[in-house]
This record gives C-alpha cells, structure tokens and sequence, in this order.
C-alpha cells in the first residue's frame, strides 16, 4: 500500500485524494491548521513548515510527497527530499514561487512576459513606473496569490499609496513591477510532465478573474487553434528546463493576438477543475500518475465545460444538482469573504446544450450577470 503525503491540506489535497482512492492510495497531509479541510477524510499532521517534529513524522508516514500549497519553505521542501521523493523537485517550487525567478526563466526561454522590474525601494519604484510606463502593477515576490500582494498603478499619484501599501514587505518578500497588459482575454495551459520526460496537456482552458481571484474558466477555450500550439510548446519547454515531474499551470495573457505569460503554478490548478468530469483522466489523478511513476493518463477532453468557482460562501447547490450537465464540489469550508469555498462544473456533448443548462444554472443561482460573459462565449 503506498501513502501519498501532500503538504497542504486544502480543496486541492482533498480532491488528489478522492482521485487517488480508486487508485488503492492511501494519504496524509501536513498543515499548519487543524481546520484544513483535507483533513475531514484524510490523516493529517498539523505542524510549522520549519517543525522538524512534525516534518520528521510525516516523512516516516509517507513513501512519497507532493504539494497543495506551493508557499512551503524551500528549506522544508529540501530537508524533506533529503530523506524521501519530493515531486515537484524543490528547486522547480523555488523558481515558481518567485515572480522574478519564473519572469526570468520564461524569457530566457523566448517566451514573452509583460514588462517587469525587482525593486526594493521607494526610490526605485519611482525609476520602474517611469520606465514600464502606467498603467503598472506592483507585486510581491513571493508569497502573493488570487490577487494578494498586489497593487494597481494608474497615476503617478499612486506611487505613494503603492509604496504605503507593499513598501514593508520589500525586504522580506521582494517586490516586481510589471506592465499592466490590457488583454483581450486570459488562458491558461494545465499539463502534466512524467518522471520519464513524457509531457502531456489539457486543451488550452481560456479563465475569467474577479479581483484577482479565478471567477470561471471554460474548457476547451474558444478559437484556440492559432495559440494553443505555442501555449503548448510554452509549458513544455518550461516543464523540461525544470525537469518538472508533476501537474502545473502556465497563466497567458492574449495581447493582440500574442501570448504574454502571466505566471506559473507548480500544483494542480483551480483552472484544471473541469478536468475532473470534462477530461477523459482528470488533473488530480494524472498528477498522482506522475508523481508515483505510473503511465499518464489521457488528457483528451470530453465534450465541453464550465467550471464557475465559489468565492466566500456557498450558493444553494440545486440549479447544479438538478441540472443535466450539473457536479457540485463543496470543499467543506466555513464562509469567509475572497476563500474558495467551493466550484461547479457544467460538462456537456455541444456547446449549444452546454449554453442552455448554464444559462438556467446561472439564472436558478440568481447569477446571470456574473457570469453573462461567459455565457456570451458560448454562443
Ligand atoms: P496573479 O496573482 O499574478 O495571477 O494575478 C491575478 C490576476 O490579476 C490575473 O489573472 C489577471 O487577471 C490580473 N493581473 C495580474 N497581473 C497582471 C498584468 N500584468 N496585467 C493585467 N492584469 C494582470
């Protein structure tokens, strides 16, 4: 019996478990909180990520380990490949985990990225907003995701309110000014890279953001034909740099017709949740595939899908649960406002059916106009 150890506990730990059961794997997730909600149907250890307690446990109980949560200290995610497999490998987290690292690496790779500028102070900020031109964004290095940690500038007046914002957390995180890309739409590759090299992708998944949080994403996106073949080749080669084993994400914006990278998540991702009845092997279980070294399965997807997310608490799940293209993922979480606390996935043969169940959907959960855009594209 193998044991898969997941440092994480949250929605993504809980759902490569419920991939991994028919697989005969059994689980144990590290977290710092006992709340996590992994932790409802699998063992846990809850301890610091610099605990060596609590490392030292969990790598007694595990003949394997991946991540939920990509913030684990390199220095936990190293002390445990010292003494068991680690997938993803921590120098690939490193690189992931620092927008200037993976900004980096993604043009020495010819792959285009907005603008970009490290700065540690105020006076710097000052020369990058000249430089990048606004509208800019400021960011942490480290640390930020769904939106935290970020900062919009659009006048020079802002610098001020920027730097009251972030400043602080120049000298422990880092901070990158990037170019504010006024795209037409964002997307996002999901693949997946075998011990063995073997890569393999999901269609390109085109997502829709609200504050900075994934709000929708529809699978396969529209009218891919002209990017996805270099999306694709994108995250292959960023993939094979790292010696990648494992599911990650590569976020693209679409600017005139050209693909600009956004940023890379070393996980399963929020934008590969279709994956799990809209692919004919979903993220979850293909990441295990790899992690463990078994033969990956087909990405091919199955008819089309939407995946609307639940942010801050959930709605009342009977427009999914009674609709013919309906599945309802409720993470078991407590409401709090900006938390992903739970998703629906819309999985249909056509477009068109597609369509006409989310469109009731949406309206039965009396949210038409969120999301009327991604509507729109399926019509
Ligand atoms: P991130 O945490 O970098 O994934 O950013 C979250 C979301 O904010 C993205 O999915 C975009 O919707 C938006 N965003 C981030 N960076 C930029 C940028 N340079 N230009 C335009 N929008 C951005």
């Amino acid at each position: 019996m193998t044991t898969v150890g997941i440092l994480g506990g949250g929605q993504l730990a809980r759902m490569m478990a419920l991939a991994g059961a028919p697989l005969g794997l059994r689980f144990l997730v590290m977290d710092t909180s006992g709340e996590a909600c992994a932790g409802q149907f699998v063992p846990m250890v809850v301890g610091d990520w610099r605990d060596e307690n609590a490392l030292a446990e969990f790598a007694q109980r595990v003949d394997v380990a991946t991540f939920d949560f990509e913030n684990v200290p390199a220095e936990s995610a190293e002390w445990l490949a010292a003494r068991i497999p680690v997938f993803p490998a921590p120098g690939a987290l490193g690189v992931a985990q620092d927008r200037l690292a993976e900004k980096t690496l993604f043009r020495e790779l010819g792959i285009g990225t907005p603008e970009f500028a490290a700065l540690e102070t105020r006076e710097e900020l000052v020369a990058a907003v000249a430089r990048i031109g606004l509208p800019c964004i400021l960011k942490t290095r480290r640390l930020g995701y769904d939106g935290k940690g970020q900062f919009r500038l659009k006048t020079k007046a802002d610098i001020d309110a920027a730097w009251a914002a972030l400043g602080a957390q120049a000298s422990k995180v880092g901070l990158i000014l990037e170019a504010f890309v006024p795209f037409e739409r964002e997307v996002s590759v999901v693949a997946v890279r075998g011990k063995d090299g073997e890569f393999r992708a999901w269609p390109l998944t085109e997502n829709w953001h609200r504050d900075g949080i994934l709000s929708a994403s529809m699978a396969p996106a529209r009218q891919a034909e002209a990017l996805e073949p270099q999306a694709l080749a994108f995250a292959q080669k960023v993939a094979d740099s790292l010696g990648y084993v494992g599911v990650f994400a590569l976020e693209l914006f679409v600017h005139d017709g050209q693909l600009l990278a956004n940023e890379m998540a070393p996980r399963v991702h929020n934008s590969g949740h279709w994956t799990i009845e809209g692919a004919e092997t979903s993220q979850f279980e293909n990441h295990l595939r790899a992690v463990l070294g078994l033969p990956l399965g087909s990405t091919r997807p199955v008819g089309h899908s939407v995946m609307l997310n639940w942010i801050g608490e959930m709605p009342a799940p009977s427009p999914a649960l009674s609709s013919p293209s309906g599945h309802w993922h409720d993470y078991g979480k407590s409401a709090r406002a900006g938390r992903k606390v739970g998703h629906a996935t819309f999985r249909a043969n056509s477009r068109s059916s597609l369509a006409a169940d989310l469109s009731r959907a949406t309206e039965g959960f009396g949210r038409s106009a969120e999301f009327a855009e991604v509507l729109s594209r399926l019509s």
